[in-house]
């Protein structure tokens, strides 16, 4: 066996581990050694923030307030029943009496005395953090702290020479075969002491030395026993980089293999179709929208295939610039394909499109699913042929196995979640279609950078001249009358309403308001003498198009409607949204949903409704949310969001904040992007991170695709060893 075979052997195989144990670790995820090498702690003991129970004492008279930490050996334990004192209420107490070198102190638990009672044997050494009082006794007092065991040796060490001590998860099982925080430690360092020279490198020696990065043994050593915390950060460090380069290498490798591997078409305008067109639109151009046309222009023009991606934020005009996509790809001989979300917003885009081509001879098609009609056969037909030169759908288009004669250009809109998989599903066999996808999903840079990473981006970061910012309130819900008054008054003006309720579930509470039950009540009271509409999810999308119609030719002035409108859905008229118990929506549905008003000159508003629980809070995005109850966290973070909704109408700022509240957590969904899971870092935190890895491995991929020089070998064997399923989406692709 040679040394790094050495480290894939069964953990059972380590000092005061054996058989029965092991599998405990098994079932916790660890194998081999070489799994429990990868065993990170989940937290450190840290001697700057470590003082002793005469400073604690002098710290709370000076009105500090913060946590401490200290270690005490435990003198007694003493269990109270304030029934003597009591009489109607009695409770218990749970007292542990604590020494230092300096003084006694004191930890109290009121609840789940029974699990602590048998914590504390007298004499234990203990870490102890927590927010110190002085009791009116006049003890140092600490109220259910968190506390840490440590062994003498360790203790004396850590006093001594300011080593910091690892905590590692003990999960269930292996708390059940007898293994505390001293012991799991214990059996981490024996296997750190000996196996920590086997592990092998996994990323180029000039990679480490050109970012300051330590090799993967003393990361190793230094990630579990760290000598000091500007090594464990460096330590940190380095796997945060190992993870986001890999990540990046995938990426980087992704985006040459379809631009090399894959062959397209070169479309060229062949007339002045395009100049024609632009000449009957009622507005010009924004730069923003300009400049992305020219990146858009320039890459039809190649003979590879365009991968690109539009951000650009509600209302920034992206229908346009895809129809002029369009109309390049028409011009030059070929067919586009332009796939919506929901089939109405499809329809929406065949009208709108319809009108604005209404002097040109192209021929328009609108393809949805279940119309198999007469017309869908005849469109089929027209598709095949070649007859039908813009077919609009939803993603049925792809796969229905619609056959196109011609197919030149692909506009996939509003879809950030069209994933990879879909993608590589349009990349035919002998030749692949330009590919442009558009959203107004915004998204933290870094995150669009990699989620994105293997397309080209285009930016409309301005929108069209005319615009009004939109005015957002929070309201109270006891206001909804004086809301419903004003939306009433607005329609004399030429206003129009959406009222837009959550989605509602048979089993949630009575309290929630539901679009249809509020509609029947209030076409009843309120807007009696209105003309309103109600759209929701359960109707077909017949129904659906034609009440989307009607609201478009101001058939009726308000429509109440569950978030089936949230995205694309564009009618000018319609300025003002009122948004029922707002806290239960996400930020980036929030935004999505105020986006479709303040599409035109005029005056939008966008009103906000919560309850008041909600409305008193403070929306302090510095919250501690560590001390704070389940139920509690979920409605400050209601509360900030609807504050950043008041005051913030760019949807990459709001993006920000939603990141900020949703945490890590995996953003990316493997199946979607297949992508490899995080463990270490953090897309938004970790960013400079992250962007010095993509900028080490799409150099590396430019330079050397397939991987092949000698000084990249290291990186192809780690590759295929550990990311051998994100390797096989590339080739599906
Ligand atoms: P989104 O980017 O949200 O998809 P749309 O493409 O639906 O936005 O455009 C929103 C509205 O703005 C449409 O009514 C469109 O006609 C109009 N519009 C687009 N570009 C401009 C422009 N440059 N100037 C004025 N209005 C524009
Ligand atoms: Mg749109």
């Amino acid at each position: 066996m040679d040394n790094s075979e050495k480290l894939f052997q069964n953990v059972q195989y380590l000092k005061s581990v054996g058989p029965k144990r092991a599998k405990a670790f098994n079932k916790a995820g660890i194998n081999s050694i070489y799994d429990l090498l990868f065993y990170f702690p989940v937290k450190y003991l840290d001697r700057t923030k470590l003082i002793n129970t005469q400073q604690v004492i002098e710290y709370v008279i000076n009105g500090y307030e913060g946590e401490v930490t200290i270690i005490g050996k435990v003198d007694s334990t003493e269990l109270i029943n304030t029934s003597k004192y009591r009489s109607k209420f009695s409770k218990n107490i749970f007292k542990v009496h604590f020494r230092d070198d300096t003084g006694f102190f004191e930890c109290v638990w009121f609840q789940g005395i029974k699990y602590f009672k048998n914590k504390f044997n007298k004499n234990d050494i203990v870490a102890i953090s927590a927010k110190p009082v002085i009791s009116k006794y006049g003890h140092l007092q600490f109220t259910h702290p968190d506390f840490d065991k440590l062994d003498e040796t360790e203790s004396l060490e850590f006093l001594n020479t300011g080593k910091i001590i690892p905590f590692y998860k003990l999960t269930k099982e292996l708390k059940s075969s007898n293994l505390g925080d001293i012991q799991l430690r214990k059996i981490i360092s024996g296997a750190v002491k000996e196996y920590k020279n086997y592990i092998n490198e996994t990323l180029p020696a000039a990679l480490l030395a050109k970012n300051h990065l330590p090799s993967i043994n003393k990361a190793i050593t230094e990630i579990h026993f760290p000598s000091t915390t500007e090594k464990l950060l460096i330590a940190q460090k380095r796997f945060k980089f190992e993870e986001l380069f890999y990540l990046e290498i995938i990426i980087a490798k992704r985006k040459f293999f379809t631009k090399y591997h894959t062959k397209g078409f070169s479309l060229k305008p062949k007339t002045n179709l395009i100049k024609a067109f632009l000449k009957t639109l009622p507005f010009n151009l924004t730069n923003a929208q300009l400049k992305t046309l020219s990146e858009i222009k320039k890459d039809m023009s190649e003979t590879t295939p365009m991968n690109r991606l539009i951000q650009g934020d509600v209302g920034s005009g992206k229908t346009i610039v895809a129809l002029v996509a369009m109309l390049i790809a028409i011009d030059s001989g070929f067919q586009c394909a332009l796939m919506a979300p929901t089939e109405i917003l499809a329809s929406q885009h065949f009208e709108n499109i319809s009108a604005l081509l209404k002097n040109f001879d192209v021929k328009v098609n609108l393809l949805l699913g279940g119309r198999s009609s007469k017309e869908k056969v005849k469109t089929l037909k027209n598709i095949e042929t070649g007859k039908s030169q813009i077919v609009i759908g939803t993603h049925a288009l792809i796969e229905e196995q619609v056959v196109f004669s011609k197919l030149g250009l692909i506009v996939i809109d509003e879809q950030h979640r069209f994933g990879v998989a879909q993608r590589a599903k349009l990349i035919g066999k002998s030749f692949t279609p330009d590919i442009l996808i558009m959203t107004a999903t915004p998204i933290p840079r870094t995150l669009s950078m990699t989620l994105y990473g293997d397309l080209d981006i285009s930016i409309i970061d301005q929108l069209p001249a005319n615009r009004i910012p939109i005015q957002t309130f929070v309201r109270n819900e006891n206001r909804l009358p004086k809301i419903y008054k004003f939306i009433i008054d607005k329609i004399k003006e030429g206003y129009q309403s959406y009222i837009v309720y959550p989605l509602v579930e048979e089993s949630e509470k009575l309290d929630l308001k539901s679009a249809i039950e509020y509609f029947e009540k209030l076409k009843l009271t309120f807007f009696k003498n209105i003309r309103v509409g109600l759209l929701h999810g359960k109707m077909n999308w017949q129904e659906k198009e034609s009440m989307m119609k009607k609201f478009a030719a101001k058939e009726f002035d308000v429509l109440f409607s569950t978030t089936v409108i949230e995205v694309g859905i564009d009618i000018p008229d319609a300025n003002i949204i009122l948004i029922n118990d707002a806290h239960r929506f996400g930020l980036s549905q929030l935004h999505q949903l105020r986006g479709r008003v303040g599409r035109s000159n005029k005056q939008a508003y966008c009103i906000l409704v919560t309850n008041k629980t909600i409305e008193s809070r403070s929306a302090n995005l510095d919250y501690n949310f560590e001390f704070m109850s389940k139920t509690d966290i979920e409605k400050s973070k209601a509360a900030i969001r609807l504050n950043a909704m008041q005051n913030i109408s760019n949807g990459f700022d709001l993006s920000e904040i939603d990141f900020k509240l949703r945490g890590p957590g995996n953003i990316f969904g493997k199946e979607q992007s297949g992508l490899p899971s995080l463990i270490f870092s953090d897309i938004i935190k970790d960013s400079e991170i992250l962007i010095a890895a993509k900028n080490e491995a799409f150099g590396i991929i430019n330079n050397d695709p397939e991987l092949n020089n000698e000084k990249n070998k290291i990186l192809k064997y780690t590759l295929t060893k550990k990311y051998n399923s994100e390797i096989d989406f590339i080739n599906i692709a």
